[in-house]
C-alpha cells in the first residue's frame, strides 16, 4: 500500500443547506435543582448544593441568553418541566427571543428507573407543562443523564415529537425506523465532564481551564466541519453560565461564524432538514 501525502477529507457525511460544510446546534440542558433532586429528593435540605443548581436558571440562563442573542444564533433549550413551573417568566422569555424548548424529563427522571407506564406519563406531563406554560409545540426531546429505554423512540413518536436528541451511535443525524430524527450527541462536547465539580454528592472532577475546553472543542469542530459532520454542543446553564465559560463561548463560537462554514440551527429546524430529504445523509456504515 503507498502513502497518499494529501490530507486525509473523506466525502462530506452530509449535504448541508445553503452550501455549508457542517452544522452546529448549541443546545442547553436547563436542570437546575432537579440535578440533585433526582439523585436524592433529600438534598432539598443540602442548600449549598442546591444553591449551585439554582444558579442555572437563575443567572446563567440570562446570561446565555443574552449572549446567543448577542452573536445571532438559534438555540435549543432541554427543560425538565419541574423547573419550568419554577421559572415561567424564564421559559417564556426563551420563547420570546425565538429560540426553542424541548422535553427534558419532569424531574431529570432516570428513564432507565421507570416502568413503560411512568415513562409515559412522565413525557405527557412534562410536554402539557411546557405547552401550557410557553404557548408553544414541544417537539423536541433529550433523556436525562443522556440514557433511553428501548420503547423511548416509540413513546416519542406517539407524543408527536419530531426528533430525540439522546443516542451517540453517529455524528450525523439518522431516522429511526419508526420516522423519529436522531440528533445524536457525544460526551466530548458536554460541559459537564469540563467544568461540574460538587464535593457531596460528588459530581464532576477538577475544573478545567477554558483555554484547554476551547481547543477540545475547536479541534472537534474544525475536523467535524472537514467530515461534513453535525457538531451538538451541550451546555448546563449551573456550569457554562459562570463569567469565564460564556467569554469561552463567545470565543468558540465567533471563530466557528467567522469561518462561513457552519449552518447554525436549533433541534426542529435540524430535524426539518433532515425529514424533507433523508438523502442529504451519505451512510458510512458497511452493513448498513
Ligand atoms: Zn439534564
Amino acid at each position: 500500500m503507498t502513502p497518499n501525502p494529501e490530507p486525509y477529507s473523506p466525502e462530506p457525511r452530509f449535504t448541508w443547506p445553503d452550501g455549508k460544510k457542517c452544522a452546529v446546534m448549541i443546545s442547553f440542558d436547563v436542570d437546575g435543582e432537579t440535578t440533585a433532586l433526582s439523585e436524592d429528593p433529600a438534598l432539598a435540605t443540602h442548600l449549598t448544593t442546591m444553591s449551585q443548581c439554582e444558579y442555572g436558571p437563575k443567572v446563567g440562563v440570562p446570561r446565555l441568553l443574552g449572549l446567543v442573542d448577542h452573536l445571532g444564533i438559534p438555540s435549543t433549550f432541554f427543560i425538565p418541566s419541574f423547573i419550568v413551573q419554577q421559572h415561567p417568566e424564564m421559559t417564556r422569555t426563551i420563547v420570546k427571543s425565538g429560540h426553542e424548548i424541548g422535553a427534558h424529563g419532569h424531574l431529570h427522571e432516570k428513564l432507565s428507573t421507570l416502568s413503560s407506564e411512568e415513562e409515559k406519563a412522565v413525557l405527557a406531563k412534562s410536554i402539557d407543562i411546557l405547552e401550557e406554560t410557553a404557548g408553544v409545540t414541544v417537539q423536541g426531546f433529550r433523556a436525562p443523564w443522556f440514557e433511553i429505554n428501548p420503547g423511548t423512540p416509540d413513546l416519542l413518536v406517539e407524543h408527536n415529537l419530531l426528533y430525540n436528541a439522546s443516542m451517540m451511535s453517529d455524528d450525523v443525524p439518522f431516522l429511526h425506523s419508526n420516522g423519529l430524527v436522531e440528533i445524536p450527541g457525544q460526551w466530548l462536547l458536554e460541559d459537564w465532564e469540563q467544568f461540574a465539580f460538587n464535593p457531596d454528592p460528588a459530581w464532576g472532577f477538577i475544573p478545567e481551564d477554558c483555554d484547554k475546553v476551547y481547543q477540545l472543542w475547536w479541534q472537534e469542530f474544525a475536523a467535524m466541519r472537514d467530515f461534513g459532520c453535525c457538531f451538538v454542543l451541550t451546555l448546563h446553564p449551573w456550569l457554562s453560565g459562570r463569567p469565564s465559560r460564556v467569554r469561552l463561548l463567545e470565543r468558540l463560537i465567533r471563530d466557528i461564524q467567522s469561518t462561513g462554514d457552519a449552518w447554525f440551527c436549533n433541534g426542529s429546524e435540524l430535524a426539518n432538514w433532515v425529514k424533507q430529504d433523508p438523502g442529504n445523509r451519505r451512510e458510512i456504515d458497511f452493513d448498513a
